[in-house]
């Protein structure tokens, strides 16, 4: 894998594809700048070097072209804060004043560029789009881990203007590094724990994991779906009825595989979806009506941990329950911890994909596991087996 350690940027002008979709309030006051972040070792390392950097990301779904509240210029001074220069910002991201600003880069300076999507032609994969954006660089780097599964201009298609000039970044290759590691030559006991609302989009990496993993914890709303497959009575429990099919061959499958499933045989259930709900807990596959499951019940927190713990591999996507309630956080929190333990013990543990990190920085957990993936849908994409379009343009 060629990263930007493997060259030496003196004199020259990387041209950075970064992931700076950070969350914005009302007065466009960053709320999280972890994406921002975690892109300033590659800016520091180019810096470091004696290089200059132009910058481009996209920032949130324009819809038709610039919209003020979209702009990435707050970025730009928050990120002159962080690097403690002045980040220079181009109001346009392709045409003769941004090529100039970019022309005009000092070494050790850094430009960066208006939200790449205010352009249609960004996310369309423009080729001509492309070629324009590509003459504000030497060398491209692509280090937007959270959009390497985009065939868009900035992600993919450019690298095409750079054939032997270019990179991963480093959060790039930090990213594909951990998914190497749990998806090629795990360490078994391999323990896959997925979770979260809905069955429907956790179909494929469950298919693409069951030739690697020795367990799989099933919780959250999808669990349901099983339960019902299995002829359980759920209430209004979150259901799939489309996918009841789908998940009886994914038991089938694992039993033929000799993966062992482990679904919730308790649930903690509420008569409405609310913080305030009255609580209780009875097993899954008998939930009365008007009552609904919203987290994992006392056994199964049991039977979970035991098995997350004794895992030597463990990859987490998706809480047990609806975590965001206090009253039905235990499944997910205690399974948090069981992962935080293991991973003492030696364990190998990756944590991806939207709620779980939530829930993971919920507990301020995330030093005391193996790794949190900064990708969303490009971390699940890479566990259902696809490629890249951002990894493939680099490594072709
Ligand atoms: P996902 O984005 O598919 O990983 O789903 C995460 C969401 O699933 C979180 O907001 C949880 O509150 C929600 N969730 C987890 N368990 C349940 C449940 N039993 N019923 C309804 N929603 C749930």
């Amino acid at each position: 894998m060629k990263t930007v350690n493997d060259i030496d940027f003196k004199g020259k002008k990387a041209l950075i594809r970064v992931d700076f979709n950070a969350p914005l309030d009302e007065s466009q006051t960053i709320t999280d700048d972890t994406r921002i972040r975690a892109a300033i070792p590659t800016i520091k390392k180019v810096l470091a070097d004696g290089g200059s950097v132009v910058l481009m990301s996209h920032l949130g779904r324009p819809k038709k072209g610039p919209e003020e509240k979209l702009s990435l210029k707050p970025v730009a001074n928050h990120l002159s804060k962080i690097l403690d220069l002045e980040v220079k910002f181009a109001s346009n991201c392709i045409g003769s004043s941004t090529e100039n600003l970019a022309n005009n880069l000092k070494n050790g300076e850094v430009l960066l560029l208006e939200n790449l999507r205010f352009y249609k032609e960004e996310t369309a994969g423009d080729v001509a789009f492309a070629k324009s954006l590509s003459v504000l660089g030497d060398i491209y780097v692509n280090d937007a881990f959270g959009t390497a599964h985009r065939a868009h201009a900035s992600t993919a298609i450019i690298a095409q203007f750079f054939p032997n000039q270019k990179f991963f970044g480093l959060l790039m290759a930090r990213e594909l590094e951990n998914v190497e590691l749990v998806m090629k030559n795990p360490k078994s006991p391999f323990t896959a724990i997925i979770g979260g609302a809905k069955v429907s989009s956790k179909i494929s990496i469950i298919e693409n994991l069951l030739d690697k993993i020795d367990n799989l914890v099933i919780g959250g709303g999808m669990a349901y779906t099983f339960i019902k497959a299995q002829g359980g009575t759920i209430g209004n429990s979150l259901v799939e009825d489309d996918y009841l099919e789908m998940a009886l061959r994914v038991l089938k499958l694992a039993e033929e595989k000799n993966v062992h499933i482990l679904l919730p045989e308790d649930s903690a259930i509420a008569n409405e979806f609310s913080p305030n709900a009255d609580h209780s807990e009875c097993a899954t596959k008998n939930i009365p009506d008007g009552w609904m499951g919203m987290d994992i019940g006392t056994d199964a927190i049991e039977k979970y941990k035991t098995c997350i713990e004794n895992s030597q591999t463990i990859l987490w996507n998706g809480p047990m329950g609806v975590f965001e309630f206090d009253k039905f956080e235990a499944g997910t929190k205690q399974a948090a911890f069981a992962v935080v333990r293991a991973t003492e013990k030696g364990a190998y543990s990756l944590v991806g994909g939207g709620d779980s990190v939530a829930a993971v920085n919920k507990y301020d957990l995330k030093d005391h596991v193996s790794y949190v993936s900064t990708g969303g849908g490009a971390l699940l994409e890479l566990i259902e087996g696809k490629e890249l379009p951002g990894v493939v343009a680099i490594m072709s």
